[in-house]
């Protein structure tokens, strides 16, 4: 399997109980390799274009503004398979369905308040990691 990168958001419930290092660790213990990363505060436009493939979904307005409620982490993770790799790492969307030892099922509060996105196809990758950096900004 290839080298990949991924774009991975340490989402505001998690930043907010200072759970940003222990998130990280679980990357890191998958083999996962931090690339890249920065601690920001989201505008409402830029969470609602970043989410914009959610628009007509009933959550939408509610996600936004949970996006914007607190600073999040966004980071680059590198490895092999690095984008289906922190789908695993992270669990289910829902933490109720998310396996043991996944970041969802050991920190996510909700469906909505889940601690963390991972960028879900290579496309999504390229097109989320450019949202948030620039070249220059990921120093490997
Ligand atoms: P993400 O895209 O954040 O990595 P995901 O791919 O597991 O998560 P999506 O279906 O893409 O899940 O939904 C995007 C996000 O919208 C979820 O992570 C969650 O925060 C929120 N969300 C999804 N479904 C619901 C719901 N039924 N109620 C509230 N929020 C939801
Ligand atoms: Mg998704």
């Amino acid at each position: 399997m290839a080298t990949e990168r991924t774009l991975s958001i340490i989402k505001p419930d998690a930043t907010k109980r200072n759970l940003t290092g222990k998130v990280v660790a679980k990357f890191e213990e998958a083999g996962l390799r931090v690339v890249a990363s920065k601690r920001i505060q989201l505008s409402t436009a830029q969470a609602g274009e970043f989410y914009a493939e959610h628009k007509e979904r009933p959550f939408y307005a509610e996600l936004v503004s949970f996006m914007v409620s607190e600073p999040v982490v966004v980071q680059v993770l590198e490895g092999e398979g690095a984008i289906a790799k922190n789908r695993e790492v992270m669990g289910a969307t829902d933490p109720a369905q998310a396996a043991d030892g996944t970041i969802r099922k050991e920190f996510a509060l909700s469906k909505g308040e889940n601690s963390v996105h991972g960028s879900d196809s290579p496309e999504a990758a390229a097109r989320e990691i450019a949202f948030f950096f620039s070249g220059l900004e990921l120093v490997g």
